[in-house]
């Protein structure tokens, strides 16, 4: 089979990784990720204690060589977590940077270290078929308990591959980001994308506004960031002219992992003079869709399918939504190259999560003219049916947080005897002493949206349970 990355057999001395002051080019990385490799080709499935570190992307792309499936696990994981992943996944060693401290569930595993010495020219390894499983990766338990997605080789390419295309993405890109490297975002799209591409990987370590402008001001094009981020640099943006400066040169400004709100896109937008361009994704399917490059600007929006995957918003009766109104809301439903092959260990909800072939994303949206999806939200936590009405949570929340009271907020629903739900508000207000009434949040959405879309009832908060990827954990609010 080709390489999953071409660029580490030509002997370009070019930079593949730069982790805060260190770097490994890429005829470096080739030799000791394959001599890492070496060493894991007997074994049937390895963990990942994947700390944002170099030690971590160099172990990924060792068991790609080595056609072992990896399992990142995040360092901060809880006990209880860390023991189900484990039982379910029963890898035969675990791979950590040398001197890492692991809970003592890890250390009952055989420990390889990440080594960054190893010297020598590095040999091409023959790499497995494309449909051969590389990674295991655990859904981020936004919903619920975290399920383990087995995701083929070819999903990797598919989606990488059809980012480059979307993009214009080139091994001349610089991708900067802060992501963490045990979900799909930060290693597939944030570390191995850069590498597939032949360009550079610059990870910042810790996410930071000052982090990201010098990491811009140097040779960073590209920015990855989840919404969290991404609000920060909004907050940041106005005061920061360096920041400003160093947002408005970089190539591109993307977002995903959760919706960026409407605020946030307007704030950036007016401070740098550029949009940030929302992907939409999931860990099960990697990348479905984005806004591409040379789209007109409408924020809100992820765009269209990616080359080779197949879309459909889908009733609730099953029926395939034709319309293009922008109105009509359906399920996601993708099928392609792009897809995971199945949770690990359970057949029932592999089989739950497909219908004829089509794989179920849960996520609910419309599509405008010119194809463009907005995504309303899950269905199982952001749809409010409410007097006969289908209120998407996200439009309200984005309403919510225009108002100048508001700093952050969640829109759930609520069992209700006369409307079937009703609208519930959960507020992070901006000045603690002084919440804005329930009267003029309700008025406020009344009047930028619909009068039946008002909270019915709003609860104020200190801030709201969010996981490691910033998403809201809407079923611990209720
Ligand atoms: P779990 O499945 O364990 O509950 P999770 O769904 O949050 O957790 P991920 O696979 O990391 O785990 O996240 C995928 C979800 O993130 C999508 O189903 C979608 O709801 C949301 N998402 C991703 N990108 C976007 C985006 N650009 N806009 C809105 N939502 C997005
Ligand atoms: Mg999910």
């Amino acid at each position: 089979m080709d390489s999953l990355f071409p660029s580490l057999w030509t002997g370009e001395r070019k930079t593949a990784l730069r982790f805060g002051d260190r770097e490994l080019d890429y005829p470096r990385l080739a030799a000791v990720a394959s001599a890492l490799a070496d060493r894991l080709r007997t074994e049937s499935r390895v963990a990942l204690w994947a700390e944002p570190e170099l030690t971590t992307a160099v172990a990924t792309v060792a068991a790609l060589l080595a056609g072992v499936p990896v399992v990142p696990i995040n360092p901060k994981i809880g006990e209880r977590e860390l023991e189900h992943i484990l039982a379910d996944s029963a890898p035969g060693l675990v791979l950590a940077a040398p001197g890492a401290a692991m809970p003592e569930a890890l250390r009952s595993l055989p420990r390889v270290d990440i080594a960054l010495d190893t010297d020598g020219p590095a040999a091409q390894p023959s790499e497995p078929d494309e449909a051969a499983p590389a990674l295991i990766v655990y859904t981020s338990g936004t919903t619920g308990p975290p399920k383990g997605a087995v995701l083929p080789r070819r999903a990797i390419t598919a989606t990488l591959d059809g980012l480059a295309e979307a993009w214009r993405w080139t091994g001349d890109d610089v991708v900067v980001h802060g992501l963490p490297l045990f979900h799909v975002h930060g290693l597939v799209l944030g570390i191995l994308g850069p590498l597939r591409r032949g360009g550079t990987a610059h990870h910042l370590g810790r996410f930071s506004p000052s982090a990201v402008t010098q990491a811009l001001e140097g040779d960073g094009t590209i920015l990855f960031g989840v919404p969290t981020m991404y609000h920060r640099l909004a907050e940041t943006v106005d005061t920061d002219t360096a920041l400003a400066a160093a947002l408005s040169r970089a190539r591109l400004l993307v977002s995903g992992s959760a919706a960026l709100s409407l605020p946030d896109h307007e704030r950036l937008t007016a401070a740098t003079g550029q949009r940030v361009v929302e992907r939409y994704g999931m860990t099960e399917t990697l990348m479905n869709t984005s806004v591409r490059i040379d789209a007109e600007p409408k924020p809100g929006t992820v765009g269209i399918p990616l080359p080779g995957v197949e879309l459909r918003l889908v009733d609730d009766n099953g029926g395939v939504i034709t319309d293009s109104d922008g109105e009509t809301i359906g399920e996601i439903q993708v099928r392609g190259p792009n897809l995971f092959t199945e949770y690990l260990n359970r057949p029932e909800a592999t089989a739950a999560a497909f219908t004829d072939g089509w794989f179920r994303t849960g996520d609910m949206a419309t599509r405008d003219g010119d194809g463009d999806l907005r995504i309303v939200g899950r269905q199982s936590t952001d749809l409010i049916k409410s007097g006969g009405f289908k209120i998407g949570a996200g439009e309200i929340e984005n309403a919510l947080l225009d108002h100048p009271d508001v700093t952050e907020a969640a829109v759930t629903g609520e069992a209700d005897p006369d409307l079937g739900e009703r609208v519930v508000a959960w507020i992070v207000p901006a000045d603690p002493h002084r919440p804005p009434t329930t009267e003029a949040l309700a008025d406020h959405v009344a009047v930028k949206l619909a009068p039946h879309k008002r909270p019915r009832v709003v609860h104020f908060r200190e801030s709201l349970p969010r996981n490691d990827m910033g998403k809201i954990m809407k079923r611990a609010l209720k």
